[in-house]
C-alpha cells in the first residue's frame, strides 16, 4: 500500500512504517554516538512506544545495555487501516534491539489494568528475576477503574482562559476560550495523569517481589512558562503532576530503605501526540524552538531522555530543585529565553507568524511523529503494513 498522512484536528489517522522505523533508527544512532552510561541493567517502561517512553527506552537499551520490558496501548493494521506510530516504532525498536543481542519484551494493553500489570510481573519472572528501572511515561486520555471509566481533560481551573493559541489544521494564530473544569472533570483527570496508577504499579511489582531492592523509578512532569499556568500548570493536568509528585514523595519513602529511589522529571515541552492536544501549547512551542534553535539549546526526546539517564540520573548524587525534581526544563526555561518567548508572544500575529514561530519545524515534527516527512524515506513506494512485533507476533 502507498500511504499518505490523513489528519483529523491535531490527530492523524494513519503512520508510515518506514518512516516509524527510520526515526527509531535515528534516534538509536544519537545515542550510539554519546557516550555509554552504567546504573540501568534491567528496565520497565510503562508507555514506551512514542515520546518520551520511547526515547527512554532506547537512552537505556542503546546507551547502558539494558534489557527492557515495555507497556504501550497501540493498534495492529488491519487489511486496510496502518497501525498506529507506536506500534511501528515498537516492532522497528525491538529488531533494532535484537540485532545488537538486547532483550526486548512489549506488552500491548491497558496499563491501568490488573491483567497487563500480571502480565508484565509474569514476564520479569520467567525472561530477568527483577527491574532495577520502572518509568512511569504515560500519557492517557481515560482510565477504567473496575466498572467506572474516569477521563482527562486539558481545561483551566477556577475560571475561563481566553489566549492565543494555534490552529494546528490551519496553521493561523486564533483566540481561544477554554471554560474551567466542573470538579467531577478535575477529579477524573487527576485519577488518570496522577499518582495513583504509579503507586499501584510499584505496589504489585513490591508484593511479587521482582522490584529490585535499590530500585530507581521516574515519572515525567510538565511545568512550562507562566503564559501556560491557567490551562496546563494551574490547570487540571497540573493539579494531576501535583498529585504524581505527592505520589514520588510516597514511592520514594518506601524504596529509600532499600537504596531505593523515586523521582520526578520535568521534562522540556515537546511535539508528542500528547501535547498537540493541549490548546495554547502548540503557540508556545513554536515559538520556543524558533528562539532554542537560534541559541542553540534545543532538543528533541530523544537528547533529552539521554541526557537525563547519563548526567542527571545515572551520576552519584542527581541534582534536585527545591521541590525535589529533576529539571529537563532547565534550558527551556532559562530566562533569557523566556524574555525572548515573551516578547514573541506579544508581537505574534498571522501577519507576522513566521518571524516569530518555527511553524514549519512545528508541522514538520507532527507528521514526522506518525513516520511522515523523514528525509530518507520514499512516499511513492508500497510498503507492507502489517508489521509484527518480534515479541507479539
Ligand atoms: P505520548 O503520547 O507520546 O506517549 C504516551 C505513551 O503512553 C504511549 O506509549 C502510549 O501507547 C501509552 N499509553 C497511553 N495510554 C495507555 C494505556 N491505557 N495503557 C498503556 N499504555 C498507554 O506522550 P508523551 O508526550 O511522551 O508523554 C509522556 C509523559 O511525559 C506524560 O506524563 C507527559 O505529561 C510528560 N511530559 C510531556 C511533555 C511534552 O511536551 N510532550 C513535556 C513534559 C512532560
Amino acid at each position: 500500500m502507498v500511504v499518505g498522512p490523513k489528519t483529523r484536528g491535531f490527530i492523524c489517522t494513519t503512520a508510515h512504517p518506514a518512516g516509524c522505523a527510520a526515526n527509531v533508527a535515528r534516534q538509536i544512532e544519537y545515542v550510539r554516538e554519546q557516550p555509554r552510561f552504567e546504573g540501568v541493567k534491567k528496565a520497565l517502561i510503562i508507555g514506551c512506544s512514542t515520546g518520551y517512553g520511547l526515547s527512554t527506552r532506547i537512552a537505556a537499551a542503546f546507551g547502558a545495555g539494558a534489557s527492557t520490558l515495555g507497556v504501550a496501548f497501540e493498534r495492529p493494521a488491519s487489511r486496510t487501516r496502518t497501525a498506529t506510530a507506536g506500534w511501528y516504532n515498537t516492532a522497528a525498536f525491538e529488531s533494532f534491539a535484537g540485532r545488537d543481542g538486547l532483550y526486548a519484551k512489549t506488552v500491548m494493553g491497558d496499563a491501568f489494568s490488573d491483567a497487563v500489570k500480571e502480565q508484565i510481573i509474569d514476564l520479569i519472572r520467567s525472561d530477568l528475576g527483577k527491574v532495577d528501572l520502572v518509568v512511569y511515561s504515560l500519557a492517557a486520555p481515560r482510565r477504567a477503574v473496575g466498572d467506572v471509566t474516569y477521563n482527562s481533560v486539558l481545561k483551566p481551573v477556577g475560571q475561563p482562559f481566553t489566549s492565543k493559541s494555534l490552529d494546528v489544521a490551519k496553521m493561523e494564530v486564533d483566540t481561544v476560550t477554554i471554560e474551567p473544569a466542573t470538579q467531577e472533570e478535575i477529579d477524573g483527570t487527576v485519577k488518570v495523569m496522577g499518582g495513583e496508577d504509579w503507586r499501584w504499579w510499584i505496589d504489585a511489582l513490591r508484593e511479587a517481589d521482582v522490584l529490585a531492592k535499590d530500585a530507581t523509578t521516574i515519572a515525567y512532569s510538565y511545568i512550562g512558562p507562566e503564559l501556560t499556568y491557567p490551562v496546563y500548570h494551574d490547570g487540571t493536568v497540573g493539579l494531576a503532576k501535583r498529585d504524581l509528585a505527592e505520589a514520588a514523595k510516597a514511592i520514594d519513602a518506601e524504596l529509600r530503605a532499600g537504596g531505593g529511589h523515586a523521582y520526578v522529571s520535568v521534562n522540556k515541552a515537546l511535539v508528542t501526540q500528547a501535547s498537540a492536544a493541549i490548546p495554547v501549547v502548540p503557540l508556545y512551542i513554536s515559538i520556543l524552538f524558533k528562539i532554542m534553535k537560534e541559541q542553540g539549546t534545543h532538543e528533541g526526546c530523544m537528547e533529552q531522555m539521554y541526557r537525563l539517564l547519563a548526567r542527571k540520573l545515572y551520576v552519584p548524587a542527581p541534582e534536585l530543585d527545591a521541590e525535589g525534581f529533576l529539571r529537563m526544563d532547565d534550558w527551556e526555561l532559562a530566562p533569557a529565553i523566556q524574555e525572548k518567548v515573551n516578547a514573541a508572544w506579544q508581537a505574534i500575529s498571522n501577519e507576522n507568524l513566521k518571524t516569530y514561530a518555527d511553524l514549519e519545524g512545528y508541522r514538520r515534527e507532527f507528521y514526522q511523529l506518525f513516520g511522515f516527512e523523514v528525509d530518507e524515506v520514499d512516499y511513492t513506494a508500497d510498503v507492507e503494513i502489517g508489521v509484527d512485533i518480534p515479541s507479539i507476533g
